[in-house]
């Protein structure tokens, strides 16, 4: 491809429009969305709206006026992106804390099976969490094997099979229809992480009949730091299944002030405690940008994204970890080099902001909201330029800070 080439596509995006509504730092290509999504220009003046109005002049009254229901409202615009009911999503906590609610929850509602299984090499946190969780739940332990070996672990002991959609470090998607039925075969529930899937590529929890899922908002959807996740709980499942976090937000009548838990109906019992108000409010800013966006749409930048920076790769002979066909990868670029960290941190110093996965994934992330085909050209240009100067050697690269 040539610049003239990436010039044309993004003339005839139907999605360029969209770049003006984030405020992205002069001189910097941002391939990094996929960790932390960029800032959304609505946010910050909605962030000072909820600090001086919100707090400091209606202070409690607030709570009545708009903020108790928040969680639920927003559960709500997450719900078309990721293929679910209006009232089968809510935000809150983090995704962390919603895989631990939703692991408990699912042992035990299965007294007859004992086994969480999932995949060696999962993102950490779901693999450390399903660890905490089988170890609250009596009887309850967690298998972890090979992606290859995962048709054949599911047995009749399996209560729960827990698979990332799309993986953190190579970018491979599983196929959910297929994955959600070879669990209900084995007679185990099915619970999706899409944190590196949502936003990225279209998504339909219901069509593939999914049980349990959970996901960052941070990334792909701009959230913010740190900002609230979401899980979702397919209907029929609901009234059976109980948060082990039985906190007063989660209570059927929480102003009631009674000594003993109730569950609230429908989602609202997945909440804990009292919803981050100032992180809650950015993330719905952010998602209201979504509101007319065609995930079809944004699938197929992300297609063309990829294939330029693949080109770029091919070009210098690197080894792309990522799946070649769009529909079995997510939207991000990986490759594998012995030297990935210092050239991560060349790349940075360029204004080419990807970054590297231990122990040595170069990962570059492609947000068809905000960047366009010449953004990623150019990046590929640097790419080749410091692969083939070798500029990644120079001392100052191979220093590790400590988010990598
Ligand atoms: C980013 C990510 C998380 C992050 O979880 P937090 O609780 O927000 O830190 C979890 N799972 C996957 C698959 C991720 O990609």
């Amino acid at each position: 491809m040539t610049l003239d080439e990436a010039r044309a596509l993004d003339a005839a995006d139907p999605l360029a429009a969209y770049r003006a509504q984030f405020a992205l730092p002069e001189g910097v290509i941002y391939l990094d969305g996929n960790s932390l999504g960029a800032l959304p220009k609505a946010t910050p003046a909605a962030l000072a709206d909820v600090a001086t109005r919100q707090w400091g002049d209606r202070l409690i009254r607030s709570w009545n006026e708009g903020w108790i229901d928040a969680p639920q409202r927003i559960g709500a615009k997450i719900a078309p992106l990721i293929g679910a009911a209006a009232d089968e999503v809510i935000i809150g906590d983090t995704t962390s804390t919603h895989l631990f609610k939703a692991l408990v929850a699912a042992l035990r509602a299965n007294p007859d099976r004992h086994t969480v299984l999932s995949e060696a090499g999962n993102f950490p946190t779901d693999l450390h969490i399903a660890e905490g969780a089988v170890a609250c739940v009596p009887g309850a332990r967690l298998k972890v094997v090979a992606r290859a070996d995962l048709a054949e672990a599911l047995d009749e002991d399996t209560a729960v099979l827990l698979l990332t959609h799309v993986h953190y470090k190579t970018g491979e998607r599983f196929d959910m229809t297929a994955w959600t039925a070879r669990a209900h075969d084995a007679g185990a529930l099915m619970l999706w992480d899409l944190s590196h899937s949502v936003g990225a590529v279209p998504i339909d929890l219901n069509g593939a009949d999914a049980d349990l899922a959970v996901g960052c908002t941070y990334k792909y959807l701009n959230g913010g730091p740190g900002a609230p996740a979401f899980i979702y709980v397919a209907t029929r499942w609901q009234d059976r299944l109980a948060s082990p976090l039985s906190g007063w937000m989660g209570h059927a009548a929480p102003f009631a002030f009674e000594d003993a838990y109730r569950p609230a109906p429908g989602m609202k019992r997945w909440l804990a405690g009292t919803p981050a108000m100032l992180s809650t409010a950015a993330l719905e800013t952010a998602l209201d940008l979504w509101a007319d966006i065609d995930q079809h749409a944004v699938a197929a930048k992300s297609a063309r994204l990829f294939d330029i920076l693949a080109a770029a790769g091919d070009a210098l002979g690197l080894d792309c970890v990522s799946p070649r066909d769009p529909a079995q990868r997510g939207s991000h670029i990986s490759f594998r080099h012995p030297h990935a960290h210092a050239i991560t941190q060349a790349l940075i110093a360029h204004g080419v902001i990807g970054d590297f996965r231990d122990p040595d994934i170069l990962r570059l992330g492609l947000t068809p909201l905000y960047l366009s085909h010449e953004d990623v050209w150019c990046a590929g240009e640097m790419l080749k330029k410091i692969v083939e100067t070798g500029e990644w050697q120079n001392p100052q690269y191979s220093e590790r800070l400590a988010v990598t």
